[in-house]
């Protein structure tokens, strides 16, 4: 939609490899995994094959030693398609960096070739039941005994939460007061799958349905003092220096998606009959989307610009909250306009109504209302930018 800079040959020729991956391996079951709220695993290990995992992990380590970019690629192209079953950027951008960053050899050789693969399934655990805004407020417990730690607690909506292979779990490495606070630091624990003590269930969303998504029990888990990721209580500030990243994923994701909606949404109205043309000739409909594109055409460029920075390795964490919140709510608004323009046809997914209407209106409504949530919602990201304005002076 928008004359862009930052690819090479290189990437546009992997844009073309996942394409053909996705349209043939992805799209056609995706509805089928929206209904079962959950794509089957073989999937991942399909996409570790089609090289759509893990770009930016090492070679050495099972990945492809490709920089930031590619990882983009990838997301968008998801993103178009309107993918939420397999989120590869999961397990490729968030839990495979947090291992190859914080992890020592042992931990790095155990996990990574497989999360690389696809073999296992990645996720990672930061929300409680009492709330995910305010990260200070964790009261899961990460209690040393021994050789062992004592991970007590309860995680919820977790990505990938009820089938993954291996957690990253953020706990407290002392017990919490009656009131849930406690002044003691975080661990980030790896945790497998069979770990006695860990239960799950999934949990069913109206937005993005064939993600699978989680909510995780911890009763007592013994797990392995050599399982903990990084210094102990260092947990808060390693969350901290992964939000930036996870930020702009999600931008990436969103800002994608919205352009999708938007040509959609475009290419409806031009061909909507009405007595005096088609609805996009209506003036009212030409300000609403020029309103959409103009922002779509400045969030690109800001997001754009992001991805240029973690390339580099300089990328800005309140630059990476106003890219998400830009982004995000771009897409919301886009989403809105879809249904509206689209009329009672928006209504009628499945193309019972006899029209050919464009598919999926109510559903991109509800995909994207989660976007304004998930890792960090745009109430917490004004909060981060807002904040921050007095050292602008
Ligand atoms: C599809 C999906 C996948 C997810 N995957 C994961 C995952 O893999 N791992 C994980 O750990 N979590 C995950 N989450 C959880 C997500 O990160 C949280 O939903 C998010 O952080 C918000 O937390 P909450 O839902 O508990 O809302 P709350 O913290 O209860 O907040 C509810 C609302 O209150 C308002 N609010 C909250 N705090 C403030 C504030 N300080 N100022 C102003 N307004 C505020 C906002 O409007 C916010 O949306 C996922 C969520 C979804 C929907």
């Amino acid at each position: 939609m928008f004359k862009r800079s930052l690819f090479e040959p290189d990437h546009e020729c992997l844009r073309q490899q996942v394409a053909e991956f996705l349209d043939a391996e992805v799209v056609p079951h995706h509805p089928q995994w929206m209904e079962n709220r959950q794509a089957p695993r073989r999937i991942w290990q399909q996409a570790g094959e089609a090289g759509l995992l893990c770009r930016t992990i090492p070679e050495d380590h099972g990945g492809h030693g490709g920089d930031f970019r590619q990882s983009v690629v990838i997301i968008e192209e998801l993103a178009k398609r309107r993918l939420c079953g397999l989120l590869t950027f999961l397990q490729s951008d968030i839990v495979a960096p947090y291992l190859h960053r914080l992890g020592n050899d042992i931990q790095r050789q155990e996990y990574l070739p497989d999360l690389c693969s696809g073999r296992r399934i990645g996720a990672i655990a930061l929300t409680e039941p009492q709330g995910g805004s305010d990260l200070h407020g964790l009261r899961s417990t990460a209690i040393r005994n021994q050789d062992e730690i004592i991970l007590t607690g309860e995680k919820t909506h977790i990505s990938n939460g009820s089938e993954a292979d291996l957690i990253i779990v953020a706990a407290r490495t002392g017990p919490t007061g009656c009131d849930g606070a406690s002044s003691a630091g975080f661990d980030m624990l790896l945790v497998e799958a069979g770990t006695p003590g860990l239960t799950r269930r999934r949990i069913n969303k109206t937005g993005m349905p064939a993600l699978d998504t989680g909510h995780l029990t911890f009763d007592n888990c013994r797990v392995p003092e050599g399982n903990r990721l990084g210094a102990s209580g260092m947990g808060f500030f390693y969350l901290v220096s992964f939000l930036s990243i996870e930020r702009l994923v999600l931008a990436t994701y969103a800002q994608a998606m919205a352009e999708t909606l938007l040509r959609e949404t475009v290419r409806f109205c031009a061909t909507r009959r009405t007595a005096e043309g088609t609805t996009l000739d209506y003036q009212a409909t030409q300000f609403r989307l020029a309103d959409l594109y103009s922002e779509a055409a400045t969030s690109r460029s800001f997001v754009d610009s992001c991805i240029v920075d973690h390339t580099a390795g300089r990328l800005d964490n309140r630059n990476a909250c106003i890219a998400k919140l830009r982004s995000t709510e771009l897409l919301t608004a886009a989403a809105a306009a879809k249904l509206q323009l689209s009329g009672a046809r928006g209504f009628c997914d499945d193309g019972s109504d006899g029209s050919d209407g464009p598919d999926r209106a109510t559903q991109d409504v509800l995909d994207s209302a989660v976007q304004t949530v998930w890792g960090g919602s745009s109430e917490v990201l004004r909060n981060v930018v807002g904040s921050s304005l007095a050292n602008m002076l």
